[in-house]
């Protein structure tokens, strides 16, 4: 290969200056093993060196200042953990106190009193003083000679890194020698011709060196703009790739033919008219499964839309071809609900289903088990128990897992492994996974969704209400039950194991009791410090309508179904992430009772509080409260996603550019339709650019 995967590919021990303890250094705290990892460590702001403060302008409202003046002390004061170097920095105007707790020694041996700094830092107030703790400090005849009349990259960094000579500067000099020993050949051109002259991109040597060492502002911001078009561009089509290899390479069970099973359910037994949405999406399904090669599909359909039926009618396809098939759910609850609900909708076919979990006697589990190698059962429910090694099927050939968002990559992977060819998976679920997160990070997969409810739904009512008004609730909950309805009472307890959460939820408890005592009324009380046994019987207990109110934590959260149940009341609401009240919020509203949605709250709620609140009352769209759970949270938060590296993006974030993405997305479609290998002219150096990253699954595929 050429010369430009050798240079910065180059372990970074081998950058002058660096050496073998620092490179140590650099790995642990920043990531940084190559040259080309030190080359992507972009610097988060500039300054001006131009621009000097003088210390009497600083005020509580100055954020990042800087000074320049003369060193007049420098002493190490406190003791223990509260050692501490500290300095006064002079200019014409005043002073300005400066502060190390750590690298103590590197500061005494480095800096010089009498001497003239330059000083960059943010301010911090401490007993009315204005300060500067860690600061950017070198010598201000340095910083004059070296002509630093430019935009400063100031760099992240650690502590540590910090106390062994390596701050947000020296970093910055590093890449600079970096940068002034690379050609431009080292970094290529990668994006075809006709997308740079679209969007008019300065070329990639060019963005490289401006976003570090910007001439001006502007050369920044054409830096940036080609960079993160190039980060979201390249992360898309490797997706792509993946998606367009298994499309056209993978070998998939083939589901031709639509059976006796699928036809008669359809006829005869299907309780309700399908929505144009499921229907939809069925077609697509049945479209994909016939194509030969395995489907991954990723179906979204808000609470209550109406998945199961989907997940059915696919799973007789699936027998109707001779093959078996797996429904995977999260919890017990749900696997069982699933079970019941299977065995009543299929009832009247020949279909045979069993329920695995981890409370499966051995028994059953064996018999279970050889049913499944010998072929004589169709259909596997059940929990993370369906995993293990020993579930061995004859032919399976589908694999629904339900509310993906509680499985791991690693777990589908192994349902992957039991069966040759690999069988069609659909995943499904409720957490609505905004579509530019969706795009991104699943975007190897193909993409379903039920954008739809079924006719008839009335929106959950909502409501905020303080706590100091719970007699109110209490007493409306009150003439509901009366008319025959149920009610969930919901407490946070976000840690299962929190001692505290525990014991509020058992006072919660108590207090609900005395609201509704028996023998008129019964409560169901569910948490996961129960067995599963204890769980099961209460559930049922409500399900069945023995209990009118169901007192629980969030285990009750994912896809259970009880029409009867028109009250959703959400203690402690604040608690609660937005994408978790909506799920709540999903478990009434399913008959045709109107429901209504209690959020309790105390009275002093923070910022984002408030607006979680307001949105839950507001708007019942899952999709837009997804959105704004994405602008609250951020997306390094949203389950099951913090693993996805693809949401970690250098430059671009997928909340701030998500125009930029999706327009993104179009032209690697795009570009993908019209040459699937990367095999034309113009698309030359971006196989090339993709084949230099190896370590990269597409690199075996498309060298
Ligand atoms: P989810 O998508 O949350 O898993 P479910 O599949 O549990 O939703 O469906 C929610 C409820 O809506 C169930 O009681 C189901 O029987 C009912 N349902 C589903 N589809 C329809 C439809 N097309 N018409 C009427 N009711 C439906
Ligand atoms: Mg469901």
């Amino acid at each position: 290969m050429n010369r430009v995967s050798q240079i910065l590919s180059s372990p970074i021990e081998y950058l002058k200056g660096v050496g073998p303890r620092r490179a140590e250094l650099l790995k642990k705290e920043l990531n940084i093993f190559t040259f080309n990892d030190l080359l992507e460590h972009f610097p988060y702001r500039h300054v001006d060196k131009t621009k000097v403060n003088l210390i009497q302008d600083i005020t509580s409202n100055s954020e990042f200042v800087q000074v320049a003046g003369v060193l007049v002390s420098l002493e190490v004061v406190g003791q223990k953990r509260g050692r501490r170097v500290v300095g006064q920095i002079k200019d014409k105007s005043g002073f300005l106190e400066l502060a190390w707790f750590q690298g103590l020694q590197w500061v005494q041996k480095t800096l010089k009193t009498g001497s003239s700094y330059l000083v960059y830092g943010k301010v911090t107030f401490f007993k009315g003083n204005s300060q500067i703790v860690h600061p950017e400090i070198e010598l201000l005849t340095e910083a004059v000679q070296e002509g630093k009349n430019y935009l400063e990259p100031i760099y992240s960094t650690t502590e540590k890194l910090k106390a062994n000579g390596l701050g947000g500067r020296q970093i910055g000099k590093l890449t600079q020698m970096l940068l002034q020993a690379l050609r431009e050949n080292d970094l290529p051109e990668n994006l075809p011709e006709k997308i740079i002259m679209q969007h008019q991109f300065i070329n990639r040597f060019k963005a490289f060196q401006y976003i570090h060492f910007p001439p001006s502002a502007d050369a920044y911001d054409q830096a940036v703009k080609r960079l993160k078009f190039e980060e979201l561009f390249i992360a898309q089509l490797r997706m792509g790739l993946l998606k367009s290899r298994r499309h056209r390479y993978s070998k998939g069970v083939l589901f031709d033919k639509v059976g006796s099973l699928f036809n008669t359910f359809y006829e005869k037994y299907l309780p309700f008219e399908l929505t144009d949405a499921q229907k939809r999406v069925i077609k697509e399904i049945r479209t994909d499964t016939g194509k030969g090669h395995q489907m991954n599909r990723l179906l979204q359909g808000d609470v209550g839309s109406g998945k199961t039926i989907v997940a059915v009618m696919i799973m007789l396809l699936a027998i109707d071809n001779n093959f078996q098939c797996c429904l995977m759910a999260p919890t017990e609850i749900l696997a069982r609900q699933h079970f019941d609900t299977l065995s009543k909708l299929l009832g009247k076919l020949p279909v045979s289903i069993q329920l695995l979990t981890g409370s499966t006697k051995a028994a059953a589990r064996k018999k279970i088990l050889s049913e499944l190698s010998d072929g004589s059962l169709h259909i596997l429910t059940g929990t993370h128990a369906v995993i293990e090694e020993s579930v061995q099927f004859k032919n399976l050939g589908l694999v629904i897992i339900d509310e993906q968002h509680r499985f791991g990559v690693e777990q589908r992977a192994k349902l992957w492994e039991k069966a040759e060819p690999y069988p069609h998976i659909l995943v499904m679920t409720a957490t609505p996974i905004p579509r530019t997160l969706a795009m991104t990070a699943y975007g190897d997969l193909d993409y379903s969704v039920i954008d739809e409810l079924p006719p008839g739904r009335q929106p959950v009512i909502t409501v905020h209400r303080y706590e100091t008004h719970r007699n109110n609730v209490m007493n409306f909950i009150r003439a509901e039950i009366d008319k025959g309805r149920q009610a969930y009472i919901i407490f946070p307890l976000i840690e299962e194991s929190s001692k505290l959460d525990y014991e509020n939820l058992m006072k919660g408890y108590e207090n609900v009791k005395a609201y509704f005592p028996e023998p008129k009324y019964w409560i169901s009380m569910v948490h996961g410090r129960q067995s599963s046994k204890e769980k099961e019987t209460n559930m049922q207990r409500f399900v069945s309508g023995d209990t009118q109110i169901m007192v629980s934590t969030t285990v009750i959260e994912v896809g259970v179904d009880v029409p009867n149940a028109s009250i959703m009341v959400i203690e402690s609401a604040e608690k609660f992430g937005l994408s978790q009240l909506h799920q709540l919020r999903g478990r009434v509203g399913r008959g045709s009772e109107k429901s209504y949605c209690i959020l309790l709250t105390g009275q002093k709620l923070g910022v984002d509080a408030r607006e979680r609140v307001q949105i839950m009352t507001t708007t019942s769209n899952g999709f837009i409260i997804a959105e704004k759970d994405l602008e609250l949270r951020g997306p390094g938060d949203i389950e099951g996603t913090r693993q996805s590296g693809m949401l970690n993006f250098k430059l671009a974030s997928i909340i701030e550019d998500r125009s930029l993405l999706s327009e993104v997305k179009t032209m690697s479609e795009i570009l993908l339709e019209s040459d699937p290998d990367l095999v034309s002219a113009e698309n030359l150096q971006l196989k090339q650019f993709l084949q230099r990253q190896k370590g990269d699954p597409v690199w075996s595929i498309i060298s």
